[in-house]
């Protein structure tokens, strides 16, 4: 739901909560051990809520585990069942019902309902035939009627309000630690969010005391990144709730 007062109505002003000059949500994909081993307490630390989205194939052991990590307040979304990333030879209607929809009813299975929304594995939109746009389309026409209300990427610049209530279904964000283990690309990105208004989605993989594998951010640069935004004015939230937010309505049960 929007803000009162003519500011909120004005898609490039972004009416961000408490004078902040822009939001992040912060996403960490695929279900991993250390989420909740370092991610976790490094967020309720610091006071930070943020979008846990979840593998089946990953955490199905791990319940208890994640239920904690719900009760601390944190959004829990889906990121499939299998996490596959070819979809271009997918049957459209099955690889959606089996991969996301089978994943949902499980998760509000073991957690209750949670957020309708997905990240897409690898980033990736490209599902069934045809040129990229149709196949995006496609893919957001399947989600919508199975009551999906977003769906995060993992490309593209901060986002203005509008430019994310005109697009709930291709929301950018960037892995600013995926190729290197750098604080660097994660601040130019944040810096430009408050620049322009606008709103930074960040998205981690593994973390850990040190870089264990491509993808993976330590825990020092992970913790710099999360101090970083608490000494700009920026509004750290959840992806669910940053679309109530500005409009975008049903993303928080
Ligand atoms: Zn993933």
């Amino acid at each position: 739901m929007l803000s009162a007062g003519p500011a909120a109505r004005t898609a490039e002003v972004a009416p961000w909560p408490g004078g902040a000059r822009a939001a992040v949500s912060l996403s960490y994909d695929d279900g991993l051990t250390s989420h909740y081993q370092y991610a976790v307490p490094a967020l309720d630390a610091r006071g930070l809520k943020a979008s846990f989205f979840l593998t089946l194939d990953n955490m199905q052991d791990r319940v208890t585990e994640w239920r904690a990590v719900a009760a601390a307040g944190h959004e829990l979304g889906n990121h499939t069942t299998h996490h596959y990333c070819g979809l271009p030879a997918a049957h459209a209607e099955t690889f959606v019902r089996r991969e996301v929809v089978d994943a949902q009813t499980r998760l509000d299975s073991l957690f209750g309902r949670t957020a309708r929304i997905l990240a897409y594995p690898c980033g990736v939109t490209d599902l069934g035939p045809g040129p990229p746009n149709d196949q995006l389309h496609r893919y957001a026409a399947l989600l919508r009627a199975a009551g999906f209300v977003a769906a995060r990427t993992s490309d593209g610049p901060p986002m203005s309000p509008g430019y994310a209530r005109a697009h709930p279904f291709d929301l950018n964000a960037t892995a600013p630690t995926y190729e290197t283990d750098s604080l660097s690309e994660a601040l130019d990105y944040l810096d430009l969010a408050v620049a322009r208004g606008r709103w930074a989605n960040l998205v981690f993989h593994g973390l850990g005391p040190t870089r264990a594998a491509s993808g993976d951010t330590t825990n020092a640069t992970h913790e710099a990144i999360l101090d970083a935004i608490r000494t700009r004015p920026i509004w750290c939230a959840p992806i669910g709730e940053v679309l109530g937010h500005i409009g975008v309505a049903g993303a928080v049960s």
